[in-house]
């Protein structure tokens, strides 16, 4: 999976089922969901694409003339700039997505800035490395993790 290699969350997960159940969470929100999202995501497309054909016409055109190679060229690096730009594009948001799916996970994380709040003493409720207060589902994590912490077994 080339969008998440090397992102810290993507190690946090307890297991590799947590993983898979992650990025078909995350696959699912990606999905539009309303016609409004749909001519969102078509819109986002025809950009995507539209930019780097425009970058890739013009790329051609400084180039001697080759016959039809001008036009194939063109079309084969407008194909690469999108396939860059979506990637970009996903990677972007990849890591915000999967600290939510953490979150679902059990493992509590800092929505904003990543920080791992595991091991974090009960009556914390903003994270210590950006400042962010806890949405309830983390205080909740981190004060059932503590509490089995301090119970001895
Ligand atoms: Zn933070």
């Amino acid at each position: 999976m080339p969008y998440v290699e090397g992102l810290p969350e993507w190690s946090m997960f307890p297991d590799d089922d947590s993983r898979r159940t992650a990025i078909e969470q995350v696959e699912r929100g990606m999905m539009p969901r309303s016609i409004k999202d749909v001519v969102f995501f078509i819109a986002v497309v025809i950009v995507l694409f539209f930019v780097p054909w425009l970058v890739a016409d013009f790329l051609a055109s400084l180039l001697p003339p080759i016959g039809a190679w001008n036009k194939r060229l063109t079309w084969v690096l407008a194909i690469l700039g999108y396939t860059v730009l979506v990637y970009l594009a996903i990677r972007r948001d990849m890591p915000k997505a999967l600290r939510g799916q953490l979150i679902k996970a059990g493992v509590p994380i800092c929505l904003k800035c990543g920080y791992d709040l595991r091991g974090l003493p009960a009556d914390r409720v903003r994270c210590p490395e950006c400042g962010r207060a806890f949405d309830e589902e983390v205080v909740q994590l981190i004060r059932t993790a503590a509490s089995s912490a301090d119970s001895p077994l």
